[in-house]
Order: C-alpha cells, then structure tokens, then sequence
C-alpha cells in the first residue's frame, strides 16, 4: 500500500508491457498490482504505470511497470517508451492468431530501441478462453525457445501465472543486473 511505497529499496527496475491492443495487458498488470499498487495516469505522455515492492534474494525491489495505454493502436509507443526498462512481458492473446503473429514485430521494436540484454518475458494470455484457442501452447512455446524467452500462458480474467510470469521477469532482472554490479 502507500505505505511501503516510501520504503527504501535495493533496486528500481522498470519493466514495460508490450502487445497488440485488447489483448489483456493492463489487466494483467492490475492483476499483478492489485492491493499493493499506485496506478498513476499519466494522460500527457499517455502512459499508464504501477509499482509493486517485492522481495528477492533479501532485497527489495521496487518493481515499476509501464503500460502502453492504449498508444499502441497509434503506433504512438516510442524509443521514450522503451528507455531504461530492464525487462518486458511481450503478450498475445491465445484467440486471435494475429496478435501471436505480430510478436515477431514487437520483439524487433524491443530490440531496436530496448537495451540489449533486456529480459524478455512471452505470455499467451486468455488461456481461461481454451474452447477459442487460436493459437497451440506448442507453437508459445516453441517462439518463445527460438528466441530466447521465458514462456507462460496467463489468464488475467482466472489469475492464473500472472504472479508468476511477472515475478519470473523480475527475478530474471535481477540476476542479470547483480551479475552486471559483481
Ligand atoms: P489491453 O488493451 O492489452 O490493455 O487489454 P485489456 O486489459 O484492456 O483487455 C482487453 C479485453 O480483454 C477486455 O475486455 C478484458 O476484459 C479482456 N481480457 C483481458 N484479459 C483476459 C483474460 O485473461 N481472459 C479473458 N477471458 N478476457 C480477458
């Protein structure tokens, strides 16, 4: 709550959301941010983000996540967007074939204006909606080992793996990073 949001932390990571548009992002985010988040609009840039305090390995990591707001629709999502974020949960939705297309797109975004060792999180989401499958897990999960990514499916709507495919990102971050700090 608001409470921990002044406490002090060992590290900041930001982390952005990425994916076609309807395909479930703020929800997961609000899933994952729900009773321990500030949600700040932020109507100018058009950029919605939370935090989240969360612990690993006995430190405290002030996790902020960024949420594209709606932007993506107008191809608004920007270098300024992808700036300084240490990890991103790239999301499809496992009914419409498309978004799972258009992942190879956004991860040529994230790799054009993102840093290079971003840790990159694949989660098919909706897997709550099974009886409209589009898209196999086979097929998630085969992308996600050609390219180098985590892999989940998450339910938003069930809560099902949203803890855990944004806190598998998290703790990724942080290997990456610590090892970075030896
Ligand atoms: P965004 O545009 O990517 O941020 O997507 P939203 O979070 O706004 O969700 C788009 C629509 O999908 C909304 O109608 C949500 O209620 C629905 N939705 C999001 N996640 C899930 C999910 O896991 N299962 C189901 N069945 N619907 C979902």
């Amino acid at each position: 709550m608001e409470g921990s949001f002044d406490e002090e932390c060992d590290y900041l990571f930001k982390a952005v959301l990425i994916g076609d548009s309807a395909v479930g992002k703020s929800n997961l985010l609000s899933r994952f941010a729900r009773d321990e988040f500030l949600l700040d609009s932020k109507p100018t840039i058009g950029v919605d983000f939370a935090y989240r305090n969360i612990k690993v390995a006995d430190k405290l990591i002030k996790a902020q996540i960024w949420d594209t707001a709606g932007q993506e629709r107008f191809r608004a999502v920007t270098s300024s967007y992808y700036r300084g974020a240490l990890g991103a949960l790239l999301v499809y939705d496992i009914t419409r074939k498309t978004t799972f297309e258009n992942m190879k797109k956004w991860l040529h975004e994230l790799r054009k204006f993102g840093d290079s060792n971003m840790v990159v999180v694949l989660a098919g989401n909706k897997s709550d909606l099974g009886h409209s499958r589009e898209v196999d897990v086979e097929e998630g999960r085969s992308f996600a080992k050609l390219e180098g990514l985590c892999f989940l499916e998450t339910s938003a709507r069930e809560n099902l793996n949203v803890e855990e495919a944004f806190l598998q990102m998290i703790t990724k971050i942080y290997e990456v990073t610590s090892q970075k700090n030896l």
